[in-house]
């Protein structure tokens, strides 16, 4: 195990369980272990079988972008110039995303904070911390096959949660993106991602452990980093869902 997995399971609070039942032979292996891991996870949440269909957006009173045939650079100058909501007025610069255009793994968060809004990058700060980590120890990295993207563009002020009229009216974006990017995965991080993107609402805890779709797009749901922060005793179970995220990239 090098220094960064060893990093990485520290902060999911793994590490410390890998070294005490396992020889230094066995702790090598822990890039390995997922099937066991998945098959638990598949016993008690029923697994994988699945598939809820996303209902229809709902539609803002508002002008929505019409993005469906932009490029990325398009796409990419029309968000810098949106103004479509009322977020744009409240932030620094939008958000556009940042990774590989043609990564095999998307992960959607909520909205920019501080962090992001200063930066124009998502998940920086101790939330993208701990998501690095968590690509890590699926030995994963921001930007190599992997793209990270937000609900909405601009941040909500005070890290309020998106309204349903600016998530409507932001989401074209990141559906287009999606277009573009054509990931084998989508791994949908907190509740608003997954809701948004599902086009329903439902608690978090109904929304894990199935596998859902995205217009064809397998969808999985897990915490937000920055809810693991607040709540680190769920870290194990958003080590199930990694699990099963991978386990469902290799079958
Ligand atoms: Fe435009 Fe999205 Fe920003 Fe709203 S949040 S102004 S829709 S980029």
């Amino acid at each position: 195990m090098n220094i960064r997995d060893e990093s990485a399971l520290r902060e999911l609070n793994l590490y410390p369980l890998w070294v005490r039942r396992g020889t230094a032979a066995e702790v090598e292996s822990v890039s390995t272990p997922l099937a066991p891991v998945v098959e638990t996870y598949n016993a008690n949440a029923a697994m994988v079988t699945t598939i809820s269909k996303p209902a229809p957006s709902p539609t803002p009173n508002i002008d929505m972008p019409d993005v469906g045939a932009l490029s990325w650079p398009q796409l990419k100058a029309q968000v810098k110039e949106c103004t479509t909501c009322k977020l744009r007025a409240g932030c620094t610069q939008t958000v556009f995303g940042v990774g590989d255009e043609k990564a095999d793994w998307l992960f959607v968060g909520e909205g920019p904070g501080a962090d992001e809004d200063a930066r124009g990058e998502p998940f920086v700060g101790q939330a993208g911390k701990l998501l690095d980590n968590m690509l890590a120890a699926i030995q994963l990295k921001r930007g190599n096959n992997v793209y990270i993207a937000n609900i909405v563009k601009c941040r909500p002020p005070g890290n309020r949660t998106p309204e349903s009229d600016e998530i409507a009216a932001c989401l074209p974006y990141l559906r287009q993106q999606i277009a573009l990017i054509r990931p084998k995965l989508i791994v949908a991080l907190g509740k608003t991602a997954a809701t948004s993107l599902l086009g329903r609402d439902a608690t978090l805890g109904s929304l894990r452990g199935t596998l859902h779709d995205f217009n064809g797009t397998p969808l999985l749901v897990t915490f937000h980093p920055a809810y693991l922060l607040r709540s680190p005793a769920e870290k194990a179970k958003a080590w199930q869902d990694l699990c099963c995220a991978r386990q469902k990239m290799l079958s």
